[in-house]
């Protein structure tokens, strides 16, 4: 099954089960508390809290989505994307465990046609409730059924919202994939796929349930690219028909095969994925900067020349260029489903082009100078040698490295690194700035994309919002 008939198959199902369609919103929520849109939940956030009446009660929907805490699984993991969709049905104050537990399974087994003697399910420690009507509504075994404790099954925003117990549904790969035991034991032998959430709570923003919310409400996530991995046959989210033509250029353009060695394999699973991130991120209006989504998309771009560079690319002074062709073929692949690409071709190129050059051009001197770090930090002889603040914050300031770029070559090298050494040092560098009244040095400075933004000039252009948004940060 492709992926457009996986989220047609989605929408159309619980289309038939009374829902009403929504498109996809913005990467940028209008949500105030969270960065960027992290869950298909998102958008309908003031119906789940009572504060505005849906129009219907109840929903399905395709969401872009953008995570920043899975940016160091890419590549690594089998089924982790920065960006990625999520199919999702919604109930607002009408159905509630039993008939998502039961909608779930029959979507999972009778369209999807997953093998239901390899689904696995996992529930809250304390919600009996849900695991009886496991049992009660469908065939799974209570053998296959694990109880998580919060971290894993207690779903919330990680700020004052809603939040409640929630069950997940996993499939089993089988041997070749890990370990046998379940998704206690092992999440990439058993693959998550679709999570419901029983929201149920009102939290405050350590996370204390203040009370009940004013109704019981479902909301659901499936993860459109590991249903891919599923019913396409293949070992991981990069090699779906959604991603395999963005590796087939990462390919081209960085001269390496895909599968030949695991290391270059991770580099060119890093391109794809974060040239797609990039494009969509831009498309809604984000763009290059020190701070908020703007820094993300920043980290994002120069995460993926490091690993051109890793692949013996020399980017941006020769002329070798990586961002600006994978971001085209981003748009090339992805404008079926999201025309707004098409849209900001013109910006997406740009952007992408303007930091590769500004990076690519100097990373090689940085690196150089990550490299003599940890030569003189091993030769101390120390347990767990140190990787100093200082050189981080040189490694920013002249070399634009962004500090989690620094920290991760750091990690990878053995080394850990001085942060709050980094920190100071930054504090110190913006008090200075704010004396002389005169901007440090983080690349091309905001107002060129400004005027790079002002030129493509489409009517539905969000960047202006994006730039207000940050300043609020
Ligand atoms: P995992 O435990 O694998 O990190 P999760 O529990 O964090 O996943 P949820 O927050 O429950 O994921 O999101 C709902 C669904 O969205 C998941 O079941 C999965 O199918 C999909 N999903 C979540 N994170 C990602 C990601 N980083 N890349 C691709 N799909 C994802
Ligand atoms: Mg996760
Ligand atoms: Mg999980
Ligand atoms: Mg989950």
């Amino acid at each position: 099954m492709d992926s457009l008939s996986i989220r047609n198959t989605f929408l159309d199902f619980f289309v038939e089960h009374g829902h009403r369609r929504y498109e996809s919103a913005s990467l940028i929520p209008q949500d105030p508390t969270v960065l960027l849109t992290i869950a298909g939940m998102l958008p309908f956030k003031p119906w789940f809290m009572g504060d505005a009446t849906p129009p219907t009660p109840r929903a399905t929907s395709y969401q872009k989505c953008a995570r920043t805490n899975d940016i160091e699984n890419v590549g690594h993991t089998t089924r982790h994307l920065t960006f990625f969709e999520m199919l999702g049905n919604f109930s607002f104050g009408d159905y509630f465990k039993r008939e998502a537990i039961r909608w779930a399974w029959a979507l999972s087994v009778e369209h999807y046609r997953l093998d239901p003697e390899r689904i696995w399910v996992t529930v809250y420690e304390d919600d009996d409730e849900a695991e009886q009507l496991w049992l009660a509504e469908t065939d799974i075994p209570a053998a296959r059924i694990q109880r998580l404790g919060a971290e894993d099954n207690y779903w919330w925003t990680h700020a004052a919202g809603p939040g409640g117990p929630n069950t997940e549904l996993y499939y089993d790969r089988g041997e070749a994939y890990g370990h046998a035991g379940g998704p206690a034991v092992d999440d990439e032998r058993y693959l998550e796929f679709y999570n419901l959430v029983f929201m149920q709570h009102e939290l405050d923003d350590a996370g204390n349930v203040l009370g009940q919310l004013p109704a019981l409400n479902v909301d659901t996530g499936l993860g459109l690219e590991r249903m891919a991995v599923l019913l396409q046959g293949v070992d991981n989210v990069f090699e779906t028909d959604l991603f395999a033509p963005l590796l087939a250029r990462a390919g081209e353009l960085s001269g390496t095969a895909y599968g030949e060695d695991a290391e270059r394999d991770v580099s060119l699973r890093v391109i794809a994925e974060h040239a797609r991130t990039s494009a969509f991120l831009i498309a809604d209006g984000v763009l290059p900067s020190k701070e908020g989504r703007g820094y993300v998309l920043r980290r994002l771009m120069r995460r993926a020349v490091r690993h051109g560079q890793l692949l013996g690319m020399d980017i941006g002074s020769s002329g070798q260029q990586l961002l600006l062709p994978m971001v085209e073929q981003v748009i090339e692949q992805m404008r079926p489903s999201y025309p707004d690409l098409e849209r900001q071709r013109s910006l997406i190129t740009r952007v992408a082009g303007a930091e590769e050059t500004d990076f690519g051009a100097r990373i090689r001197q940085g690196l150089e100078r990550v490299d003599q770090a940890i030569t003189s930090a091993r030769s101390t002889g120390d347990d767990a040698p140190a990787f100093p603040g200082e050189v981080a914050f040189e490694l920013h300031d002249t070399f634009g490295f962004p500090i989690d770029l620094t920290a991760e070559i750091a990690a990878d090298a053995g080394l850990s690194l001085d942060r709050g050494e980094f920190d100071a040092l930054m504090q110190q560098q913006r008090e200075r700035a704010r004396a002389a009244a005169k901007k440090g040095s983080g690349g091309i400075p905001a107002e060129t994309y400004r005027e790079a933004a002002a030129q493509v000039g489409t009517t539905d252009f969000l960047g202006y919002r994006g730039l207000t948004a940050e300043a609020e940060l």
